[in-house]
């Protein structure tokens, strides 16, 4: 079937389409009420339907023929090991693991948080708790052990599970300090502290409530509980434009539905395939794609505890390609970026057989021209850009390489992908014509698997996706569609910067800036980074009478950064200027800042209160070569 007559049923006949494609899995109780509504109006996927999909993940697949495959493939090059788990081997130990939840009392509706590298025990730990109806909550490893405790202290866990620690590069990452100070810092206090202990004799677990993860192994194996498909499978905490991260809720059985079709469909992952994203379980690309997607689908799915680069070198993807001959690829044009400063002419590339490998899907944020041009003439396969988001939980915009291979654009994030209405709206909500840019928005319903709601937060839910733009769901993207229809993602139109992949909020960082006792006032915007994509930068204006160093104030404001919300924010430049640039009505003109450091030509805006300071500014970036403009990797 062509791509455009498949996408026009899923749009036409939003009910019958989902209801085929549900009927793809095995449910405990088949839905019979497809799309529904709550009393508040939010839609629902399947509501009468019962599933669990820690079952279809691994208990399924042993039914249907599969325990002796390989389920999971721990590549670790920063430990030196490589091991593999079939799913009957999995299916056990998750099994176990979720026996010794319950007899701590863990059940169904209780939530967990996952602090964990990149380790198998984290994707144990994950799956157990979908096995018995707990709701994890995964925070990614580099957090902060502020960020940590915020999310805490918005998903109350009865436990946290966690390890010793973690590794990047060759440092040791002590992650049960990290996670002791988060308690401390959090009001609320999980009753049980779960380590899983890399090395014998790293920690010490004697604290009240400290649990060794293996301890919890030796219980009885637990069957799983079939829970009905609305209940929450996770909590993935995402930024916003405030300090608070938003608690994004899955569901199970949209969410299963929704990742069976992409895998067959959008990745054209058939079971038995290797399938490789090399993304961090803390994303929602590691929830969807490396824990969830590919075992539902019955391939062999690869957790790479490693780095694009110098774990050992520029070659370590095309390595574990030709080790585990993976057929499907997914990362983030900036892991691409990375390997192109290192190795620009790819030598190292040569070195590996890369046969196995068919596509190679991009997303986590625009993928660039000379990035697009430089892999797909490396590897000569295609080379598909993909867009989506946390909310969402799995591709809005792609080619949908199951249906039909149509050709890809750079630049462009493609098609959208069935059950996905794109629309490109004006502020005041009117369509926009083909290649105007504007906000992107999603007419409702979203299909199945996307966020029903926030975490305890229905108010914000409303407020911050649904309000705007009445009838749709608003992306907090820009961009616009060409005559083809293919859509052009371009940025986002709030305050969420993108570094490295990395979904940050730049109204934390104010927060945290302002907080200075030196500072009056500050804006914080992302700006353009050759590697990165974006990287934050404050201006700052001091309080009257306060006189410190502008190094010195840049060197606090780096160390505050790091320690409250991590490295990942790649906070390095704070300017002290005499004002920021405001319109008459108050607002900061981060758009004009923004374009003055990026070097790009701008119009002074007509509201300016006092167009001189832009002069200023300008000039102070320059002094301290701040912006793209002086960097150059290639
Ligand atoms: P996250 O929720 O962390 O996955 O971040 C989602 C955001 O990343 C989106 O709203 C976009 O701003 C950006 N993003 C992700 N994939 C793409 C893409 N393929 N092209 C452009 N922006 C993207």
């Amino acid at each position: 079937m062509s791509y455009r007559s498949f996408y026009q049923q899923s749009i036409d006949d939003k009910e019958i389409f989902w209801q085929q494609q549900a009927g793809e899995l095995h449910w405990d109780k088949a839905p019979v009420t497809i799309l529904s509504k709550t009393e508040k109006g939010f839609y629902r996927w399947f509501a009468d339907g019962e599933i669990n999909i820690s079952y279809l993940c691994l208990d399924h697949q042993v039914k249907n023929g599969r325990g002796d495959q390989i389920a999971l493939i721990y590549d670790s090059p920063v430990t030196n090991t490589i091991q593999k788990f079939t799913y009957t081997a999995l299916s056990g130990l998750v099994a176990r693991f979720a026996g010794g939840l319950v007899t701590l009392g863990i059940g169904k509706g209780d939530t967990v948080v996952i602090y964990m590298p990149m380790i198998p025990q984290a994707v144990i730990a994950m799956l157990a708790c979908a096995r018995i109806g707990a709701i994890h909550s995964v925070v990614f490893g580099g957090f902060a052990p502020h960020e940590l405790a915020m999310r805490i202290d918005d998903a109350h866990p009865k436990a946290i599970i966690s390890a010793s620690y973690g590794i990047e590069f060759e440092k040791k990452i002590p992650y049960k300090v990290l996670v002791d100070k988060a308690i401390d810092e959090s009001v609320h206090k999980p009753l049980f502290r779960i380590y899983y202990e890399r090395e014998e004799g790293y920690d010490v677990l004697n604290g009240p409530g400290e649990i060794n993860f293996n301890q919890l192994l030796t219980a009885d194996e637990v069957a799983y509980v079939p829970v009905l498909s609305t209940e929450p499978l996770y909590i993935l905490y995402t930024s916003g434009t405030t300090g608070k991260p938003k608690g994004i809720i899955r569901d199970h059985g949209g969410y299963a539905t929704a990742l069976k079709f992409s895998m067959n469909h959008f990745y054209n992952a058939e079971p038995g395939d290797v399938f490789w994203a090399a993304s961090d379980v803390g994303w929602v690309v590691g929830h969807s794609y490396i824990v969830y997607g590919p075992l539902l689908q019955g391939c062999t799915t690869i957790l790479y505890e490693g780095k694009p680069v110098r774990t050992p070198d520029a070659g370590a993807f095309w390595r574990v390609i030709d080790a585990h001959k993976v057929k499907v690829m997914f990362t983030a044009p900036t892991a691409i970026r990375a390997i192109k400063k290192e190795d620009h002419e790819a030598a190292l590339m040569g070195k590996y057989d890369l046969t196995s490998l068919q596509h190679l899907f991009l997303a986590g944020e625009r993928c660039d021209p000379p990035t697009y041009y430089w892999i797909k003439d490396l590897l000569q396969i295609p080379v598909i850009d993909h867009w989506w988001q946390t909310e969402t939980g799995w591709p809005m915009v792609g080619i949908m390489m199951g249906v039909e291979a149509l050709p890809t654009k750079a630049g462009a994030a493609g098609l959208p992908v069935c059950g996905y209405e794109i629309h490109i709206l004006s502020e005041e909500g009117e369509e926009l014509e083909k290649g105007k840019e504007g906000y992107i928005a999603a007419k409702l319903p979203l299909p199945p698997g996307c966020l029903p709601t926030l975490w305890n937060n229905d108010d914000r839910f409303v407020a911050g996706y649904l309000q705007h733009f009445p009838g749709y769901y608003q992306t907090g993207d820009g961009g616009y569609i060409d005559e083809d229809g293919y859509c052009y993602i371009m940025g986002r139109v709030d305050d969420v910067i993108n570094v490295s992949g990395h979904r940050l909020s730049t109204g934390e960082m104010e927060e945290l800036v302002a907080a200075h006792p030196a500072v009056a006032e500050c804006a914080v915007m992302g700006i353009a980074d050759e590697l990165r994509g974006q990287r934050p930068v404050a201006l700052v204006v001091l309080k009257d009478g306060r006189d410190i160093e502008e190094m010195q104030l840049e060197n606090e404001l780096v160390g505050l950064i790091r320690e409250k919300i991590g490295a990942i924010a790649y906070f390095r430049n704070a300017v002290i200027v005499k004002r920021l640039p405001k319109t008459r009505s108050g607002k900061i003109l981060r758009k004009t800042i923004r374009q003055i450091v990026d070097g790009i030509d701008y119009i002074t805006p007509s509201t300016i209160d006092d167009p001189i300071i832009l002069l200023e500014i300008e000039e102070k970036i320059k002094a301290r070569k701040i912006g793209i403009r002086f960097q150059s990797f290639v």
